[in-house]
């Protein structure tokens, strides 16, 4: 690797933050991309292919742009948030989205967190690179809601964990190097004091990937089984025992993620926005009728106002502080609100919603999705928001435990062995 972190640092004044940034924006950021950066983000997208930003992109994570706030050794330049601001002034309008969400909003959170330093040194550069992408192996066939109740059991084997189970749901696990896993490693404490978090090496030949495809037809998630994996213990994160603290690090940047809060800024994940809808319903004429105007409109001022709020967690985060059950807000809100603009976007396309024509000859159990339109999938895969990152109604527990201070939902296994409890 031969990063080429820009000359900045904490002392840097904003002129010289301005001049460095876009000195270094004129130098290495593609013509065409600048030039379609007059005409707005989606012109961006339009003359930038994926598979182009994803080639370009080491070159901007070696320059400490990418996480402008972390230290120089990961990657970062050291500066403050303030600073970030400065930079982001230039880079803002470039669309320069960072690649690798799971890398960057799960596994760096719980590394810096609980990572020691030889972990950090390891992990987080070729992370903010998006040369190894990661995924997060926590829910199993009998524990999603109810994490803490988790089978995969890690035997200890000198300086070596030996691991077995089965994980599911493991977005992304299929183009992951590792995976963040959380095991069993004392079976008969209390179920969330007896996990250890581990770091999985998925290129490990006794990790087997399987590929899940959803009802739109792609394949984002999958089945992981740990067939006997050999761990060192260096790859332990955080201490025996403590794997529950230590993954809430991740499930915590997983909420702000899937909320948009996160700085990722993932906003929605599922279809298009309700400025999208709006522009649609104008062109094909359902504009005209009024209940339509009145729905799409709500939709709009309410997408504003999550953005909005994403704003200010994402503004205390930057600021230090810590986003907590505040995530959780954002997570039941935007789960929901995103299905109601998505189901709105199939009734603006009207008859356009339920007919196509599959112009790929496709087989197989996903050949009726092929020809899906655009809004249908997002329509289907929002289906998939108010579970992903811990459903609607557990989120709203924790909202009622930890913001309102309600009574604590009943465990009556709370204290008792993980091997004494029954489970599912
Ligand atoms: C798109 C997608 C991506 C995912 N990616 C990952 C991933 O990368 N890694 C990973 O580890 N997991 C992943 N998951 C799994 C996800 O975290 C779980 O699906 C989720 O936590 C729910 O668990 P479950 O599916 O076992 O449902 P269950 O826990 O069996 O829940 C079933 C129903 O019971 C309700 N329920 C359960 N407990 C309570 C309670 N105490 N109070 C009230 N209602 C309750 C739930 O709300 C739900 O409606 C993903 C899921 C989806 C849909």
């Amino acid at each position: 690797m031969t990063a080429m972190l820009l000359d900045v640092d904490r002392s840097s004044t904003d002129a010289e933050l301005l001049h460095a940034a876009t000195h270094w924006v004129a130098a290495h950021v593609p013509p065409t991309w600048r030039e379609a950066s007059v005409r707005g983000r989606n012109a961006i997208r339009k003359v930038r292919p994926l598979a182009e930003y994803e080639a370009w992109y080491p070159l901007f994570a070696d320059s400490g742009l990418a996480v402008a706030t972390w230290p120089r050794e990961y990657l970062g330049l050291g500066l403050t948030q303030a600073q970030a601001r400065v930079l982001d002034s230039v880079l803002g309008p470039l669309n320069l989205g960072r690649l690798n969400p799971l890398g960057l909003n799960n596994a760096a959170p719980a590394l810096f967190a609980y990572g020691t330093e030889e972990q950090r040194l390891r992990y987080l550069p070729p992370i903010v690179r998006n040369d190894e992408r990661w995924c997060q192996l926590f829910s199993e066939p009998g524990a999603g809601s109810d994490l803490a109740s988790l089978a995969t059991r890690a035997v200890r084997d000198g300086d070596l964990w030996i691991l077995t189970g089965q994980k599911v749901w493991t977005t992304w696990a299929h183009e992951s190097r590792f995976g963040l896993c959380l095991a069993r490693t004392d079976p008969s404490a209390p179920k969330r004091k007896g996990l250890t978090y581990f770091i999985v090496d998925l290129e490990d030949p006794r990790v087997t990937v399987r590929e899940l495809r959803h009802i739109g037809g792609e394949v984002d998630f999958n089945e992981v089984w740990l067939d006997g994996v050999e761990v060192p213990d260096t790859s332990r994160l955080g201490a025996i025992g403590e794997g529950w603290r230590a993954a809430n690090a991740t499930l915590s940047g997983e909420r702000q993620m899937v909320a948009g809060a996160g700085s990722g800024g993932v906003d929605r994940i599922g279809g298009s926005g309700a400025d999208r809808l709006i522009r649609t319903a104008g062109s094909n004429g359902i504009w005209s009728d009024s209940l339509v105007r009145q729905r799409l409109t709500s939709l709009y001022a309410e997408e504003s106002v999550r953005r909005w709020t994403n704003e200010r967690v994402r503004a205390t985060v930057k600021a230090g502080g810590t986003p907590g059950p505040g995530a959780s807000i954002g997570k039941v809100h935007q789960g929901a609100l995103n299905q109601r603009i998505q189901l709105a976007a199939t009734d603006v396309l009207g008859t356009g919603a339920l007919a196509w024509e599959t112009s790929a000859p496709a087989t197989g159990p996903q050949a009726w999705a092929a020809g899906l339109p655009y809004e249908v999938k997002g329509m289907l895969r929002s289906r998939a928001n108010t579970i992903e990152g811990g459903t609607t109604e557990v989120n709203k527990n924790v909202l009622g435990e930890q913001v309102l201070g309600l009574p604590r939902e009943p465990d009556p296994y709370h204290e008792l062995a993980w091997n004494a409890t029954p489970r599912s």
